[in-house]
């Protein structure tokens, strides 16, 4: 009897270790395929800029006066946009290659959250004209004015989701709203308690939308809705695990909502203090 009780023991521990094994090695497979599918889009997204970059300095080199100012000033232009892009890529490694080994830095310091509309009016009024959207700010008035927080870290996160949600709308727009989160929602998802408000930044467009299976991995990195080298969007898959880190490094949490062929919502919530350890429950507050 003993005897057997400690077969079948045995043979459910194997079972579990080799269930373990399986589960790893899917796992080992998967983030094999991630880094193929990673190279090929990381190649393409070098190699577009790049090309940009030589065929028209090129051309500008060849120029002997036969273009005319505003072509060069176009082709000038251009380079200078596309240098600009591969800046950006190289520093969403970066970033994210420093997260991941726990070397980034928070600076917390004053932020004024009333200069935020006027920021981000001048990085994407430009996009939003030229693809025709709508570009709406709404800030309510009970959002306390100054924050303390990494105001470089906030801005980095909003402009990844304002690009995102320029970038998958092609009709109606993008709203960004600033508002005081409701404490008990601010408490459900931040998972802590906290005295201090909490800001939901959202960003909305009437885009694409996300389908409910790929709401969750598209925070991965290299994660795409879309991950085809033939694909219709550009991008590496990086920006949205940048966004998930540096608002978890700022003590808040990002919640999605979507709905394919309708649109997204991005909802950012992050502490009014990122130094708030002595903080009082939230129901204190209240009472
Ligand atoms: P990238 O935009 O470079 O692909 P992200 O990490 O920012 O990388 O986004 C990952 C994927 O999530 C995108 O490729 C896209 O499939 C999906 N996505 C992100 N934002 C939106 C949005 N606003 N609307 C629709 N799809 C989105």
């Amino acid at each position: 009897e003993e005897q057997k009780e400690y077969a079948e023991q045995r043979a459910m521990e194997l079972k579990k270790a080799k269930d373990e094994l399986e589960d790893y090695s899917l796992k080992l497979q998967m983030s094999s395929q991630y880094k193929t599918d990673f190279l090929a889009n990381m190649s393409h997204e070098l190699r577009t800029p790049l090309n940009s970059i030589l065929i028209l300095s090129q051309m500008l080199m060849e120029n002997n006066g036969d273009m005319d100012a505003e072509e060069v000033a176009e082709y000038a232009r251009v380079v200078n946009t596309s240098g600009a892009d591969l800046l950006r890529l190289i520093d969403d490694i970066l970033d994210l290659s420093k997260i991941e080994a726990g070397k980034i830095e928070i600076l917390t310091d004053e932020v004024n959250v009333t200069e935020i509309p006027q920021t981000m009016r001048n990085m994407f009024n430009p996009v939003a004209a030229k693809k025709n959207l709508q570009f709406d700010i709404i800030m309510d008035s009970n959002v306390p004015p100054v924050i303390s927080t990494d105001g470089q870290r906030l801005q980095q996160i909003l402009k990844n989701l304002l690009s995102n949600a320029f970038k998958f709308t092609e009709q109606g727009g993008v709203t960004l709203q600033i508002e005081l989160a409701l404490p008990e929602k601010a408490q459900r998802v931040l998972d802590k308690q906290t005295r201090d408000p909490v800001l939901a930044i959202s960003v909305t467009d009437t885009g694409i939308g996300i389908p409910q299976d790929k709401q969750q991995i598209i925070f991965d990195a290299f994660q795409q809705v879309d991950g085809t080298t033939n694909r219709q969007y550009g991008g590496t898959g990086l920006g949205l695990s940048i966004c998930r880190e540096f608002t978890r490094l700022l003590g808040g949490a990002i919640e999605l909502q979507s709905e394919p062929q309708k649109g997204s919502t991005f909802t950012l919530y992050i502490p009014s203090r990122l130094d708030g350890e002595d903080s009082l429950p939230l129901d204190a507050q209240l009472a």
